[in-house]
């Protein structure tokens, strides 16, 4: 991950954001090649759900052809909008504040941030020891010793309540094994960790350790994760506004609008790609969990007797775009939420999920949620905040009897022309991440290999092997050198190229250190003109992927990195 970190930044897929400051921890800048790699995820869901879909045929698994259109909607938008989706009670994260370095950490991400951190790292390699029938046994002298050393506890955990008083705090585990409460033999990190935090066990019972500093959490507490503005001049709370943290509301809002102002009918999906924002406390691992994001949503609205199909078709749909456009291998996976993991509303959850490289061996994170909503949405904004939790669902009411949140009013119901019936459609909503599946694909696309150099020797390259249609450039065009013409050839080249797709031109240093550049950027094609082509018009084409170089006539070029960009 390091090394793909250090390409990204090496070669302008991606910067931190206002870097030159220091950099603003959650936020990322896209560079020149990061910008194009992200469009064309952008570009390649849009034309493949919306614009390119055939409306009149069956697609494979759908039960009937169906209508696609779009939207783009404002991030700020009507506060009950927030109100009545939920998300302005319940779009919070349990979070612990370390009463030592006071930072804030979401509680589900506690384990595994203290399993990576420094410290605890440096204190299981000095404290557990091996023993001969391969298990580990702890050993407290050692403990003590790592912690009045300054350059291991004292310098990478000072908030450890072990660091700050060893002596007392290593006495409440030595009580507990002598009053056998605890055996030396079910001493594992996690536990040794929380006895290791406990400064008075007596009165605060064991303490959890913070990742940061060893220091220990207070109790989780709710932490909304909206960003807050005001609308107008006064910062009041008449004024108060969030940033979205999702694209979805704006659909489920513009419903009525789209199906008064268009001809659509359900069955419908309606796309936005667009901007959210999460107060994220712990982002991390690179644009995985960044607190600006862009999503890719669909809300699809059909009838509630068809939904259980369409949830189906939607989520195997999802999975095999992700496919088609790289993401392969055995990395990608699909997941379905179990049955007692579903709201009772809901008939499906499935998340798609990658391997990212700085997850634990078999873990995975997700990059897009399919999720059946029956009619929670609409309703919501129909009638008022649903009870998620109700069944059948109800209004959620606040202690006055009343309504917690206000609905529109308005009619969102669908009346079919054909058989009369009204009815409040049901929703499939499949949510992905744009930076999420960005990184995916760059991580899917990085590879070491060797290749040779100018003078034949075997070298070893770092190639980015993007698939030809998610590329930034499509293709470089070289002159061989810079003389006898070739320069002026390459330059039409490049300019006929660059009318149809981001091209590159160089003319810089030898032609095997270029094809490593454009390795590196994960160029699919480098055309190159050399002495033959001033004899014969034809030029030689090479394949990122496999090396192997063809000759070509110079006015066919165009059509053919066409046609293997496209797959046409
Ligand atoms: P997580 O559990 O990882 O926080 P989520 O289940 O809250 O994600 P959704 O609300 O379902 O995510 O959002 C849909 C998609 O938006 C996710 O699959 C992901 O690709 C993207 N996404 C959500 N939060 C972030 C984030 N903080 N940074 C980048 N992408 C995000």
């Amino acid at each position: 991950m390091e090394k793909l970190v250090s390409l990204c930044r090496r070669r302008g897929f991606l910067f931190q954001s206002s870097e030159i400051y220091g950099g603003l921890n959650g936020f990322w800048d896209y560079g020149p090649l990061g910008v194009e790699l992200k469009r064309n995820v952008k570009e390649a869901w849009w034309r493949d759900m919306v614009s390119a879909h055939d409306d009149l045929a069956t697609l494979p698994g759908a039960p009937s052809p169906y209508e696609m259109t779009g939207l783009d909607c404002t991030i700020i938008m009507h506060p009950q909008v927030w109100k009545v989706s939920g998300h302005f009670d319940l779009f919070a994260d349990k979070m612990q504040t370390c009463r030592q370095c006071k930072k804030l950490v979401r509680a589900d991400h506690v384990a595994d941030m203290t399993r990576d951190a420094e410290w605890a790292q440096s204190f299981a390699a000095c404290c557990f020891v091996p023993k001969p029938d391969g298990t580990m046994s702890f050993n407290s002298a050692e403990a003590i010793s790592w912690a009045k050393t300054r350059k291991l506890g004292r310098k990478l955990a000072p908030g450890l309540a072990l660091v700050r008083d060893p002596e007392v705090t290593m006495s409440w585990l030595a009580e507990d094994i002598e009053n056998e409460s605890v055996t030396p033999a079910t001493l594992t990190l996690p536990l040794v960790l929380s006895y290791m935090a406990t400064a008075q066990k007596n009165e605060t019972g064991l303490q959890t350790p913070c990742p940061h500093c060893g220091g220990d959490l207070t109790e989780p507490r709710d932490f909304n994760l909206m960003f807050e503005s005001h609308a107008g001049a006064l910062q009041s709370d008449e004024n108060k506004v969030f940033l979205r943290p999702e694209t979805a509301q704006g659909i489920f809002v513009n419903f009525k609008n789209v199906i008064d102002s268009s001809r659509v009918k359900v069955p419908v999906g309606i796309a936005q790609i667009g901007k959210s924002f999460r107060n994220e406390i712990t982002p991390r691992n690179f644009t995985f969990r960044s607190r600006e994001f862009e999503q890719m949503e669909i809300e699809f609205f059909c009838h509630p007797s068809q939904s259980a199909d369409w949830y189906k078709f939607w989520r195997d749909r999802r999975m095999k775009w992700w496919q088609e456009i790289g993401l392969a291998g055995e990395r990608l996976i699909l997941r379905d939420h179990h049955a007692d993991e579903l709201s009772h509303y809901s008939t499906g959850t499935a998340d798609i999920e990658y391997a990212f490289p700085f997850l634990p061996e078999g873990e995975y994170g997700e990059l897009e949620g399919i999720a059946h909503r029956g009619d929670f949405d609409l309703r919501s904004h129909m009638e008022g905040k649903l009870d998620p939790n109700s069944c059948p669902l109800e209004v959620q009411k606040g202690e006055d009897g009343k309504p917690l949140h206000k609905g529109s009013g308005r009619d969102l119901t669908y009346r079919d022309d054909i058989t009369n019936e009204r009815f409040t459609p049901h929703v499939i909503e499949p949510s992905a991440g744009a930076d999420r599946g960005t990184l995916a694909l760059l991580c899917e696309a990085y590879h070491e290999d060797t290749a040779p150099d100018d003078k034949g020797k075997e070298q070893t390259r770092v190639v980015m092997k993007f698939h030809p249609r998610i590329a930034p450039i499509k293709a470089a065009v070289f002159p061989l050198v810079k003389k006898d013409g070739m320069p002026e050839v390459a330059q039409d080249l490049y300019r006929a190229l660059k009318k149809k797709f981001p091209a590159f031109y160089d003319e810089k240093g030898a032609v095997g250190r270029r094809y490593r550049r454009q390795d590196e950027a994960g160029t699919p094609y480098c055309i190159t003109v050399d002495g033959q082509t001033l004899q014969d018009q034809t030029v030689t084409m090479r394949d990122r992927d496999t090396l192997e170089q063809v000759r070509l006539k110079l006015d066919d070029v165009v059509a053919e990195v066409e046609r293997r960009v496209t797959g046409e």
